[in-house]
């Protein structure tokens, strides 16, 4: 395919994509400058990231630490806002501290204390969401809201760390409208300790207008804007 082409339909996507969150802003009572919309771009080459960058997007988030390091290094020109959005093991932290922005992911202590020591080390500031699951899946990752203080609190005492807020994924077998309004309230609880914490990234391809209407903030949205994702093949 020709890159014309490809900036076209990547155009398209993102246009509808725009035009389902006006819809859902316009449902909810919400402004869409409340909301930034996170290009997932996994399984998809830098040359589309730089597409939509050219079409003015500039919060791109992946998954896994491989393919999104070689990615953001390929892009490191654009200025992008690069979100980590994947489970992520211990020792992924340390490439993963050098050039995310935002880890969505974040989900046992460990996990806080590897990424803090590697952010020092880089001499960056990583913001940190804790991820929350809704359900009891363990493949999904996200910690049990009852453990959400406790690593709320050592994600704001760590140096190097920003607390930003609240992750979560819909569970499977649920309305995921319902589900997300326990994230809300999981959200509400943690600005009463940490104020400036108002992130909840919450809502994907298929459920962007029931995030909307529970107080979302961040979008992580990927097949709607760049098609539907080959099966990944390690
Ligand atoms: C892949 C992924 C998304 C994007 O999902 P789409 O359905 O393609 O929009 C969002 N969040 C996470 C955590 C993902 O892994």
């Amino acid at each position: 395919m020709t890159n014309r082409t490809r900036q076209d339909e990547i155009a398209a996507g993102l246009a509808e994509v725009e035009a389902r969150i006006a819809e859902a802003c316009r449902t909810a009572g919400r402004a869409r400058e409340e909301l930034t919309l996170v290009a997932v771009t996994k399984t998809y080459p830098a040359s589309d990231v730089r597409l939509l960058a050219g079409l003015g997007v500039r919060d791109v988030g992946e998954n896994r630490d491989q393919e999104a390091s070689a990615k953001a290094r390929e892009c490191a020109d654009l200025g992008l806002t690069w979100h980590f959005i994947g489970q992520l093991q211990t020792n992924k932290a340390r490439s993963v501290a050098r050039y995310a922005d935002v880890v969505h992911s974040v989900d046992r202590l460990r996990l806080v204390a590897a990424l803090g020591r590697e952010a020092v080390e880089a001499g960056r500031e990583v913001t940190c969401l804790i991820q929350v699951a809704l359900d009891d899946d363990p493949t999904r990752g996200g910690a049990r809201p009852g453990d959400v203080p406790a690593l709320a609190d050592a994600v704001a005492a760590a140096e190097g760390l920003r607390l930003g807020g609240v992750m979560a994924v819909a569970p499977r077998e649920e309305e995921p409208g319902r589900a997300f309004a326990r994230l809300r309230e999981v959200a509400r609880a943690l600005r009463e300790d940490h104020p400036d914490a108002g992130v909840v990234s919450a809502g994907m391809s298929g459920d962007l207008s029931e995030a909307v209407a529970n107080g979302a903030t961040h979008l992580r949205v990927g097949t709607a804007l760049l098609g539907r994702r080959k099966p990944f093949v390690r």
